[in-house]
């Protein structure tokens, strides 16, 4: 049932640190948890290449690597968060298993009652007035019994139900700081670490993904100048408004990142280039339609562009190579006159 699967789900991954660390003869440090706790849960690819390297290298992963890896991937609030999880989860794995003793105890003993009940009905033979009495009191002791039975049943189950709201919570945080971990905070696109796992994943040399897929890097125009002009408060506003333009335009096909500043950028499966072209020609005019007032003078507007640079990928591409070709793409379309498209 879906209450067991998401009970031995969550417990495998706690239940596979320690003995990996015992393995590799790591200490049993709260940097070395939070660690292994993430090696396990193998949400980040990189993080997980990295500690597979080191323990190839020295048989185990040393302390000043240890930290190092911890300084870079994790944070004090992974550490926190990694407490905060094992304790709450150690504490319902504990009130459950209690609970699953007392249930299995009670059941045990109403087994043995039963065998009772049926010797003692076995025992009555001649069909005295006596005889029935004896038949009704076993029968008022059963009723009892299997009253009590269904009651401890049902707050069995009334505990397994919250055990079960209690770590699809956990689960939920889990997945809200990887979320977190991902998105770029101002805009809401995909950001730079994303975008550089998913294009390492991309051109991986084992599995590379098709002549199809496509790098598109976006940059606005003048944004510089749009910030000295109108202020930077005004220039996050432009980069909200571009980057939901790139998120609509992308929906569940593409993916969207904010590459840096101004620059954003898509990858994704566009069945070839004139699509990709499309594509890029259809979001580039929507964000020349945008235009920003001054609040202080009517008069002061600006028209937003952005010019943008395709590149497909080609067999052999490693992750730099992909990357050079479509920016030497976005300098051309910058070089021949800005808010254009070109192709690599
Ligand atoms: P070009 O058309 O050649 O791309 O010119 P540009 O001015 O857009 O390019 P440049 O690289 O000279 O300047 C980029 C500017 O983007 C500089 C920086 O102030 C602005 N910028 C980068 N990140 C942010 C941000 O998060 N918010 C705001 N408001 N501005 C940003
Ligand atoms: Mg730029
Ligand atoms: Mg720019």
């Amino acid at each position: 049932m879906d209450t067991n699967t998401s009970l031995s789900q969550s417990a495998k991954h706690l239940k596979k640190v320690i003995p990996m660390m015992s393995s590799f003869k790591i200490p049993f440090t709260p940097v070395n948890y939070a660690i292994w706790y993430c090696y396990v849960l193998g949400r980040n690819l990189e993080f997980n290449l990295r500690l597979d390297n080191i323990l190839k290298s020295y048989k185990t992963c040393p302390a000043d690597k240890a930290r190092a890896l911890f300084d870079e991937f994790l944070s004090d609030k992974d550490l926190a968060l990694f407490y905060e999880i094992s304790t709450s989860f150690q504490d319902t794995i504990e009130d459950v298993k209690e609970d699953i003793d007392k249930t299995l105890a009670t059941s045990q003993g109403f087994s043995a009652f039963l065998y009772q009940c049926n010797s003692g009905l076995q025992g009555i033979k001649n069909n005295s007035v006596e005889s029935y009495d004896e038949v009704l009191g076993i029968v008022d002791q059963l009723t009892e019994e299997s009253v009590l039975m269904q009651q401890n049943a049902y707050s069995f189950q009334k505990k397994l139900e919250s055990a079960y709201a209690e770590i699809s919570n956990l689960k939920q945080t889990l997945l809200s700081t990887q979320e977190a971990a991902n998105t770029d905070s101002l805009t809401g696109l995909y950001n730079r670490g994303r975008f550089d796992l998913d294009i390492a994943h991309f051109c991986n040399e084992e599995a590379p993904l098709g002549m199809n897929h496509a790098l598109i890097f976006i940059d606005i125009d003048h944004f510089k100048k749009f910030n000295d002009d109108f202020g930077h408060q005004k220039g996050d506003d432009v980069l909200k408004v571009v980057a939901n333009k790139v998120l609509n335009a992308c929906g569940d096909s593409f993916k969207g990142y904010r590459y840096g500043g101004e620059e954003f950028c898509i990858l994704g499966d566009f069945s070839g280039i004139s699509n990709a072209l499309n594509f890029a020609e259809r979001l580039r005019k929507s964000i020349a339609k945008l235009c920003v007032k001054s609040k202080k003078s009517d008069k002061k507007q600006r028209a937003i562009s952005a010019s943008f640079g395709i590149a497909l990928f080609e067999e052999g591409n490693t992750t730099p190579a992909f990357i050079e070709r479509a920016d030497k793409a976005l300098y051309l379309a910058k070089a021949y006159g800005r808010n254009r498209v070109e192709i690599a």
